[in-house]
């Protein structure tokens, strides 16, 4: 037998105590009825019985070992001992060999959830017979403390219980039905917690209906009806006004039933919920007011329900992208689309870090399409409002505010500075390479960038009239084919030119104006790109301009958006400030050209061309660094005055241009002829002989001699006289030395009669 259920049996009726059992009335009851001395009620614990009731002995426990109850645990049925002196199993025992001399025992089994916790037994001193008749009547006996004992057991627990509603904000009343249903049973807490005592609601002085609220009394009659109609349990919500306040509270009802169906009973408990109530109220309220603001702040509000993928938003959100709620599709894809493809992958990254965990609240700015086909750039906050069992968040929840306008301008003037940032750039560039090409290319990605295009190329016109072409300064790198490669390449060498005009780029050339095309193909400028060249599927043509004339332009193409004045106005100071550096490099080129002309006139004797003194003597310098020997010669026109006084001063003119003209014709390059002023004229001459040279000089006064100059109707007849001198080894020569030396040498020319060469001695 499992001892250890018998004994938790004990413990659980509480039957290890030494409290009685309140039956030693019973006992003596037991004791006359069957003629014997001791009748007693003995529950069989671990080491001990405990007797609970008894009569005719005034001990209170034996030990388990001699108790005679122990055998009727052990056996589980009615144990009978006629003779106990005489019984081997008890002959021995102290409770037959002593106090209280036990001979006759009977005892009976007390069977509590099937567990043999003792038993009633009836005792006496001198041995007896007992008949099954009294057997039987002793069975019931036990069979009656069994009960009263496991009734007296309930009976404490439910008094607990009752103790612990009283004790309770929870009041619970049992109503009888017959023709109605009437209150019959409220607990004593009712006083305390519905503020009417139960013995007003229990002799009907104060009805129940009468504290309930005019609602309350609506909901409570519905819950009995429906218990009559035949509901099991019902919930509602009951306000009760008492004298001193207010107080909500919750009713759970409960009907019993016949066997026959009919209502016999509702049962239910009542507690206080007014905090709870406050606390909701004050929620709804302040939802009403978040709502409120939410509606004054033009806020949109969302509601995604991962798990169910089901996206609630208010009016105002649809109304940021220009949707009519009634249209409005709850599910992710649907919000998703409206995303802008720019900033997609920044929204899913974002909404990523938040779903794993990694930012408290996701928050970030993107643009979504309107209806209208335009760009809505909108803020989006928001935050997990639920969680499943793993943490994971399963509905976040947030708002989104319309910042086009204030993006829209940030974004403006952040494109200002960035565009004026771009343009210093380039000034820069210029200034310090002064390469205007370099400079175009150094900021053609930053122009890309701040057009949003895919393509772009900055060019100058080159050349005039019907000859100019525009040159491409920068250009974006587009190759396909060999012949575009090429292209490229030219480009690199700085030598790529644009010259049709008659298509989609050529017309800002041509016009001088903006060109705008969000569809090229059917602009009717375009002819179409060549085949394998990246398709243009816009395009903004941008001139440049000077003082109303086209010096070059700028071409966009492909943004993602539509291209639009706005964008040409924007980039106009980009434009400006390109027109001003053409100019400035094309005043540039201008001055150097008029510096060089003004560099050769003053090196350049007006009538003859030829070098004049100043630039004689500077290029002797250069020639004196390049060569080792030769001559120089000082030629002059033998009686020239009478040339002046014969055929007059014009004729004179063209009679120094001829003889110019001979003796230039008779020194090429690296020779040096000059002219030194009036009619004298200077020769440096490369020869390593003398005899050389002097052949060369000697057939240039024969040229002069023999040439004839002819002026209107006159023909004139010159000589030279040359003098000559020779440099030997270095050149380091001083010419105004040699100069004189060759002077002297031409002095002496003439006074031998002239047209003769003479070298110096
Ligand atoms: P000689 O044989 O001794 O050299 O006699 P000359 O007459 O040639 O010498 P002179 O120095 O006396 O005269 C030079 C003349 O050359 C004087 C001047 O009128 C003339 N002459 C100088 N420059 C020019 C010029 O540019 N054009 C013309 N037509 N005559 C010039
Ligand atoms: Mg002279
Ligand atoms: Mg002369």
């Amino acid at each position: 037998m499992d001892d250890q259920s018998r004994l938790k049996t004990i413990d659980d009726f509480m039957l290890n105590s030494e409290v009685p059992l309140d039956l030693d009335d019973l006992m003596m009851v037991l004791a006359e009825a069957y003629k014997v001395p001791i009748a007693l009620i003995g529950v069989v614990g671990e080491f001990e019985e405990t007797f609970k009731a008894h009569y005719g002995t005034t001990l209170s426990k034996v030990t388990r070992e001699h108790a005679f109850c122990s055998h009727v645990v052990e056996e589980r049925k009615q144990v009978v001992v006629s003779n106990a002196q005489e019984d081997p199993r008890f002959m021995h025992n102290p409770l037959v060999t002593g106090e209280p001399h036990i001979c006759f025992y009977a005892g009976t089994p007390i069977e509590i959830n099937d567990q043999v916790i003792g038993a009633v037994c009836l005792i006496d001193t001198v041995p007896r017979e007992i008949d099954a008749k009294h057997l039987e009547v002793l069975e019931r006996i036990g069979a009656l403390v069994s009960q009263h004992i496991s009734l007296s057991r309930e009976h404490e627990a439910l008094k607990r219980e009752h103790g612990l509603i009283e004790k309770s904000p929870i009041v619970l009343a049992t109503w009888r039905y017959d023709t109605s249903l009437r209150l019959v049973y409220i607990s004593k807490n009712s006083e305390r917690v519905l503020g009417v005592s139960p013995q007003d609601l229990l002799t009907g002085t104060v009805a129940l209906s009468e504290v309930l609220s005019e609602e309350a009394e609506g909901d409570f009659t519905f819950a009995m009806q429906a218990h009559m109609e035949g509901v099991e349990t019902h919930t509602c919500r009951l306000q009760i006004r008492t004298p001193t306040r207010t107080i909500w509270v919750s009713m759970i009802s409960t009907a019993n039933f016949r066997e026959d169906g009919m209502l016999y009973s509702v049962q239910a408990f009542l507690f206080d919920t007014s905090d709870q109530k406050y606390v909701e109220d004050k929620l709804n309220k302040t939802n009403q007011r978040m709502r409120l603001l939410l509606e004054a702040s033009e806020l949109g509000t969302w509601d995604w329900n991962l798990a169910a993928d089901v996206n609630q938003v208010n009016k105002r959100w649809c109304d940021i992208v220009g949707l009519e709620y009634e249209y409005y599709d709850s599910g992710s894809r649907f919000f998703r689309q409206l995303i802008h493809p720019a900033d997609y992958v920044k929204v899913e990254k974002q909404l990523n870090m938040h779903l794993i965990g990694k930012s408290k609240v996701f928050n970030t700015t993107f643009r979504m399409k309107h209806t209208d086909g335009s760009w809505v750039w909108v803020e989006s906050y928001g935050k997990t409002v639920e969680t499943d069992a793993q943490g994971k968040p399963v509905r976040i929840a947030g708002i989104h505010r319309d910042i086009t306008q204030r993006m829209e301008s940030e974004l403006h003037e952040r494109k200002k500075t960035q565009l004026l940032q771009f343009i210093n750039k380039t000034r820069a560039s210029y200034l310090q390479n002064n390469d205007l090409t370099m400079a175009c290319q150094s900021v053609l990605a930053e122009l890309i960038d701040i057009s949003d295009s895919q393509f772009a190329f900055v060019g100058q016109m080159k050349g005039d009239g019907s000859s100019s072409r525009l040159f491409i300064h920068a250009i974006s790198e587009i190759v396909w084919d060999n012949s575009s490669f090429s292209q490229y390449a030219e480009y690199k060498k700085r030598n790529l030119y644009f010259s049709n005009f008659d298509n989609l780029f050529g017309t800002s050339i041509l016009t001088g104006e903006v060109t705008i095309s969000n569809a090229p193909n059917s602009h009717p400028n375009s002819k179409g790109v060549p085949h394998g060249h990246p398709r243009i599927s816009r395009f903004l043509g941008l001139p440049i301009k000077v003082k109303d004339k086209v010096v070059g332009m700028v071409g966009l193409a492909n943004k993602f958006d539509t291209y639009t004045d706005e964008d040409a106005e924007f980039l106009q100071p980009f434009l400006d400030a390109l027109a001003g550096l053409f100019y400035a490099v094309e005043l540039e080129e201008a001055r150097a050209v008029a510096e060089e002309k003004l560099r050769h006139l003053a090196m350049t004797d007006s009538l003859t061309g030829l070098y004049n003194r100043r630039a004689f003597l500077d290029e002797c310098i250069s020639f004196s660094k390049q060569h080792c020997r030769g001559c120089v010669a000082i030629v002059d026109i033998d009686h020239f005055k009478k040339v002046n006084d014969t055929y007059g001063h014009d004729a004179g003119d063209q009679a120094l241009i001829a003889v110019a003209r001979k003796i230039a014709k008779h020194n090429q390059a690296p020779n040096v002829v000059a002219r030194l002023g009036g009619e004298e004229f200077a020769i440096v001459m490369i020869g390593d002989k003398k005899e050389e040279i002097h052949r060369q000089l000697e057939a240039l006064r024969i040229a002069v001699e023999e040439g004839r100059v002819t002026y209107k109707t006159d023909t004139m007849n010159l000589s030279i006289s040359i003098g000559a001198t020779f440099i030997k080894d270095t050149f380091e020569a001083d010419f105004s030395a040699l100069l004189s030396l060759a002077d002297k040498a031409l002095y002496r020319a003439k006074e031998q009669g002239r047209n003769q060469v003479v070298w110096d001695e």
